[in-house]
């Protein structure tokens, strides 16, 4: 079987640069492999998410940006 959900077992750490499996604390989740603080999406993809919700929740506001 595929491992179909890689996503969801790791998250970006910003030190190894990359995703990494993490170790899940009660409010923060940690890179297995340094230590570092891990979140669900790098920078870049987490612009992009950002930017996708934007312009959907609010696509005049998109707009303008670009204007
Ligand atoms: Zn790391």
């Amino acid at each position: 079987m595929e491992h179909l959900d890689y996503y969801s077992e790791r998250k970006y750490c910003g030190h190894c640069e990359k995703y990494v499996p993490y170790l899940m604390s009660v409010e923060r989740s940690f890179c297995a492999e340094c230590g570092a603080e891990v979140r669900l999406f790098s920078e870049r993809d987490w612009a992009q998410f950002n930017e996708a919700m934007q312009a959907r929740n609010a696509p005049w506001r998109a707009a303008r940006a670009t204007a």
